[in-house]
């Protein structure tokens, strides 16, 4: 028989959540779901895909930023939505009480260093909600961490005040992050990016050949996000160089930066 406390509780879950709460934050739409499971079982790095209400077939994935006590529930998840078209903006307009199908967590997360590092995160509009329980992490493990935060305009950079309060070494960077980048990068041992794909090529360009560790959080459009459909494929190299197609959804989203075939990366 089982003993329940010691169960390690691994996979994702199909559940109907409820929209706890919402709240509107610069360009972004924050929804806090109790979603039993998912927030229980998710890992720097994880993310969910909702199925929204509006006759598209497609899952929409979003990143978990947070996960918390919440209104007497226990593992609270908050994601972030900017509305870029109808699921995300039939997602953001969801009311407190609303059902909302969700599948997660989902993905690789991020690897952590063994012992403690000088960590530099980089994350970008939204995409900066997957580094949150990262910085977290990485603080607990006696991590140095400094982040480069970025944004088209001053509404599109996530929570800076709260990332201020919470990670210490903060870089605001409206517009492009890449002179940020390159002036914190010199102190990096680890980097991990969770940007849009032109900033994470070129941190993985800054990198190559270095000693420095890195792991990017790729999106790609996905289907299915549970590998079925082999819809979002990413080329990748083998460690002889050799080149191959995996799918973003169960071999990323997080991938180490020397694996992706960037030239290839459409
Ligand atoms: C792993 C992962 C995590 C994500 N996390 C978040 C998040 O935390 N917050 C958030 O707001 N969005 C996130 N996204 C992006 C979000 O899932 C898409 O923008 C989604 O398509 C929105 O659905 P829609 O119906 O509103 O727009 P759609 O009609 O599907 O698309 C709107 C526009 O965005 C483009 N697009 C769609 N998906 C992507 C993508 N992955 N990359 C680049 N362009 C895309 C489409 O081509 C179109 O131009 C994530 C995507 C992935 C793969």
């Amino acid at each position: 028989m089982t003993n329940p406390a010691t169960t390690t509780v691994t996979g994702p879950v199909h559940v109907t959540a409820e929209v706890l709460a919402t709240k509107t934050a610069g360009a972004y739409q924050h929804l806090s779901l109790v979603a039993p499971g998912v927030g229980e079982r998710s890992r720097p790095g994880s993310f969910l895909a909702v199925s929204v209400g509006d006759g598209h077939l497609a899952r929409r994935a979003f990143w978990i930023h947070r996960v918390g006590p919440m209104g007497g529930h226990r593992a609270v998840v908050e994601i972030v939505v900017e509305q870029r078209g109808p699921g995300s903006r039939a997602l953001a307009a969801l009311p407190a009480g609303a059902p909302v199908e969700v599948t997660g967590p989902l993905g690789r997360p991020f690897a952590l260093p063994r012992e403690p590092a000088r960590c530099l995160l980089i994350g970008d509009g939204y995409a900066a909600a997957a580094l949150t329980t990262l910085a977290e992490r990485l603080r607990e493990r006696g991590c140095g961490v400094r982040l480069v935060l970025g944004g088209a305009d001053d509404a599109h950079v996530l929570e800076p005040l709260t990332a201020r309060r919470s990670v210490g070494q903060v870089e605001v960077a409206v517009g492009d992050l890449t002179a940020a980048v390159l002036r914190a990068l010199p102190e990096a041992e680890v980097v991990y990016a969770a940007a849009w794909p032109e900033t994470q090529r070129f941190v993985a360009d800054a990198v190559a050949g270095t000693e420095v560790s890195c792991q990017v959080a790729l999106e790609r459009p996905l289907t299915c996000a549970t590998g079925l459909c082999h819809g979002c494929p990413v080329p990748v190299l083998d460690d002889q160089g050799a080149p191959h197609v995996v799918r973003a959804c169960v071999d990323g989203p997080v991938f180490r930066a020397g694996r992706v075939d960037w030239k290839a990366l459409t």
